[in-house]
């Protein structure tokens, strides 16, 4: 079994007490343990504020962008080793590609928007200079300059690479050093990453440490110059959002939640038509990806009611020839959950959901799957039916983890988009149709909800990155329930982990202060 120490004030240190024991989501075996108890949160921070900080900024963005470049190749060599850990947490190739691969190419994105997009500089300019007065001898520019603090990633289960990457990237150009504390459930894959990159010896010393087990009381110590950027479930956010330290201290704080994301198919589309199977395409992927553990994944299909039957057929059919089991065996599709706790929730959850709708695919309950260990954190797609989607409540709001989904019948566009919103905010949603009128105002409806919308016809759909892709030219985030958070975007999201500062005074002399960057 292996210990998951932490990397901490420049060594690998393990906890005391104790450990909390990671599972194989397919054979249940015991395969790591993990304890953060007795560390110095409070050093751990100051040795990121004090070693990593100074040398990150120290370099400059083209530094920083050949830095980050070295980490996406150290990964990229160590992919196949980094799939096989994938495996433990019931990743089938392609989830694990899009964890591992998706991670390191946000890497690798950013490391070119550092190169080509930013100046050899240590700082940034920010729009043109203003005239401020009359004779033209008082002027204002507003600059952006890296915090001196420490990035704090506080991370889901679900992309234990590729969460870890993608806040990564953004602020190690920005200059600011990371504290990752992956969820501990999934915390092999970030722990060797982290020993790769470590061993690479390309990391500045403070600038990334790790941390394996509980975060502590590590809140307790940040300051105002630190960033907090949390992903995982709306209640934990809602802790992290209001806590006393970071409260008091207006520590800048991002919250990436869950969230009930829809996708709504237009009354123009046929069964049968081309737009139509790209939009079942569309939904099965989402739904079994990942064993429909994303945070993105398709929860609510808003679908006219008078193709609603055509749908679920179509969805059943679909469904149907999905193999699940462990992932290693030659044919399945899916795989696991990540463990046993998390199917007894999703069940759960599904009992819930079946107050307001019925299930139309699939056992919840089903144990056995061909050729799975029984311990496998194995579970069924699926699929539920909701009659009465204006009087449901449970189903805009509780998120199941898992590969399921509800078909929802609408009568009218307005209808649709008021069903929408009921998820009170959502990371992304996507409209399927061929009628530019439908589109554009459903388009208007969804936006002030979403953080991201996919507008599809059969032109686009067949090029598409799919809904649930999160690329990191484009914002990741949503309103509301979502966290209210935003993420990737490009260079919006190095921005912040910078201070932006109006700077005043003689023209001559901002130019000056302001020339490394210009
Ligand atoms: P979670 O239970 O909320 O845990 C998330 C992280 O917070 C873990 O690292 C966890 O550590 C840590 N944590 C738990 N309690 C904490 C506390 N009181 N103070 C500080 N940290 C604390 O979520 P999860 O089960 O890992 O992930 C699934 C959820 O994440 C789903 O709801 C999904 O929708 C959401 N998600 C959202 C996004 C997004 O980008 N919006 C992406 C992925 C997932 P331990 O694991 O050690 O307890």
């Amino acid at each position: 079994m292996i210990t998951l120490k932490s990397y901490v004030c420049g060594e690998w240190q393990s906890g005391e007490g104790e450990a909390r024991t990671l599972r194989h989501a397919v054979t249940g075996e015991d395969i790591a343990t993990a304890s953060s108890e007795g560390l110095n949160f409070a050093a751990v921070a100051d040795y990121g504020r004090e070693k990593g900080g100074p040398a990150l900024r120290g370099m400059s963005f083209h530094e920083r962008a050949a830095l980050l470049k070295r980490m996406a190749e150290t990964l990229n060599e160590n992919r196949k080793e980094l799939y096989g850990i994938a495996a433990s947490y019931g990743a089938t190739r392609g989830d694990a590609k899009m964890d591992v691969d998706g991670g390191i190419a946000t890497l690798g994105f950013y490391a070119g928007l550092g190169s080509k997009k930013l100046p050899a500089s240590r700082f940034l300019t920010d729009g043109d200079e203003t005239r401020l007065s009359k004779q033209g001898n008082f002027a204002g520019r507003h600059i952006y300059v890296p915090l001196e603090g420490v990035a704090v990633q506080i991370n889901a289960y679900n992309f234990p690479s590729w969460g870890m990457l993608e806040k990564l990237a953004p602020s190690f150009l920005a200059g600011i050093p990371n504290i990752v504390k992956p969820a501990t459930p999934s915390a092999w894959l970030s722990f060797r990453m982290v020993e790769l990159l470590v061993g690479s010896g390309i990391l500045p010393d403070g600038s990334l440490q790790l941390i394996c087990g509980s975060v502590g009381d590590l809140l307790d110590h940040l300051e105002c110059q630190d960033v907090v950027a949390f992903t995982g479930s709306a209640a934990t956010g809602r802790k992290i959002r209001s806590h006393p330290n970071l409260v008091a201290n207006s520590v800048r704080v991002n919250i990436e939640a869950d969230s009930l994301n829809c996708i709504v198919l237009g009354p123009d589309v046929a069964p049968g038509s081309d737009t139509f199977v790209y939009f079942v395409k569309e939904v099965l992927g989402e739904m079994t990806a990942k064993a429909g553990q994303k945070c993105t994944a398709i929860r609510r299909i808003l679908v006219p009611k008078e193709t609603e039957s055509a749908v679920i057929e179509s969805l059943k059919e679909g469904l149907s020839s999905v193999q699940v089991g462990d992932p290693a065996v030659e044919g399945v599709r899916m795989g696991p959950l990540i463990d046993r706790d998390a199917v007894v929730t999703a069940r759960k959850g599904i009992e819930t959901l079946k107050q307001e709708a019925d299930i139309v695919f699939g056992d919840p309950n089903r144990r056995e799957f061909e050729g799975a260990h029984n311990e496998a954190a194995l579970m069924e797609p699926v699929l539920l039916h909701c009659r009465q989607p204006e009087a449901a409540s449970v189903l805009h709001d509780i998120e199941v983890f898992g590969p399921v989904a509800t078909v929802f019948g609408y009568e009218s566009l307005d209808q649709a988009i008021r069903l929408a919103r009921r998820g009170g905010g959502s990371l992304v949603g996507s409209i399927f149709s061929e009628d530019e009128d439908f589109c554009t105002e459903a388009t208007f409806g969804l936006a002030p909800y979403h953080g991201r919308l996919m507008v599809m016809n059969s032109k686009a759909a067949r090029e598409s990155t799919g809904h649930g892709t999160v690329m990191p030219h484009l914002i990741h985030g949503g309103p509301g329930r979502a966290g209210g958070g935003e993420e990737l975007g490009g260079l919006r999201s190095v921005y912040h982990y910078m201070q932006r500062v109006a700077l005043q005074g003689d023209p001559e002399r901002l130019r000056r202060i302001c020339s490394p960057a210009i």
